[in-house]
């Protein structure tokens, strides 16, 4: 439709201008649009999930953030059933109670490899179908009261994922989108918050495919592919933006070396970082985590810059 109207516009010898000003008239019309279908989501009575062993907060507010997760565990599994994403979804729970020692599973919603969507914490689904307030989840730590969190089965930092999962993320995220008026750029990755991995790279690196093909079901334009985001540096890393790392970490104190190589000095100045400021990142994943520890990510880098940086141009800087 906004395709053929920009056709249209550009043959009638409007200027790109001119249709920048339609396009916008055409966004602000959307909004008035009917709302995302309801993708099909099973609810915890359908999976058996065992009930919270403590009470469940629902924030007075809406989410700001639409936040995509990877579970890791138990991989890229090739069973696409809906049994089997019931069970994914109890394994989970069982791991965030009785591990974690959560009062329930940590996301607000599942997405298996098979596509099947289920809800993760109880109450997640009739308080979204509300519209007005979200259910806080523990999946994106120290920012658990703005996210609304979508595990997504699998481990995703070569592999990609399936079809499936990707059409039931498309048409899940459009829909917390629509109910919370949610624009696409407030998509974003658990590694956007916290020093880890998740979402994994192959899955991270489609965000910006995911902004737009939500935004497409949202009648908006498309959003801002060119968002810059803190770089995630791991141990074993090397090159100028560790390099830049280290000089920081030195004038904050860290005995670390200055050469471009994240090794173990390195990793524990990180980690000292984070464990003094109370860094968590509510671990992904149905069984055990891998270890992330010293990861340096969009939660310490702010920590460790020269005071008075300009952070933006330090980001573009950093993403080259
Ligand atoms: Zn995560």
């Amino acid at each position: 439709m906004a395709d053929f109207d920009r056709r249209t516009a550009l043959k009638g010898g409007l200027t790109v201008s001119a249709v920048g000003l339609l396009g916008t008239q055409m966004v602000s019309a959307a909004t008035a649009a009917p709302a995302v279908q309801e993708p099909q989501i099973h609810g915890t009575a359908a999976w058996s999930a065992r009930p919270p062993n403590g009470s469940i907060v629902v924030e007075n507010h809406k989410p700001t953030y639409i936040v995509v997760h990877h579970t890791v565990d138990p991989g890229n599994v090739t069973d696409y059933t809906l049994e089997h994403a019931f069970w994914a979804s109890r394994a989970i729970q069982n791991f965030h109670m009785d591990t974690r020692g959560w009062v329930d599973s940590g996301q607000q919603f599942t997405n298996s490899r098979g596509g099947h969507i289920t809800e993760g914490r109880h109450r997640s689904l009739d308080v979204l179908r509300g519209g007005t307030r979200h259910v806080q989840g523990a999946n994106v730590g120290n920012n658990n009261s703005t996210c609304i969190g979508i595990e997504n089965e699998g481990l995703y930092s070569t592999e990609d994922v399936t079809p499936a999962l990707w059409d039931s993320l498309v048409k899940m995220v459009a829909y917390i989108a629509s109910q919370y008026g949610i624009a696409p750029e407030f998509i974003k990755g658990h590694r956007d918050f916290n020093s880890t991995e998740c979402p994994g790279t192959v899955l991270y690196n489609r965000l910006p495919e995911l902004r737009t093909a939500v935004g497409t079901l949202l009648g908006s334009a498309s959003s801002r592919a060119d968002l810059t985001e803190w770089p995630l540096l791991k141990p074993g890393d090397t090159g100028p933006r560790v390099r830049m790392a280290q000089e920081f970490l030195r004038e904050r104190g860290f005995a670390v070396p200055v050469d471009g190589v994240f090794g173990p000095s390195t990793k524990d100045a990180v980690a000292a970082v984070a464990a003094r400021n109370g860094l968590m990142r509510d671990a992904c994943g149905a069984t055990a985590a891998t270890d992330e520890t010293g990861f340096l990510g969009s939660d310490v880098w702010p920590l460790i810059v020269r005071p008075g940086t300009d952070l933006h141009a330090l980001k573009a800087q950093l993403v080259l």
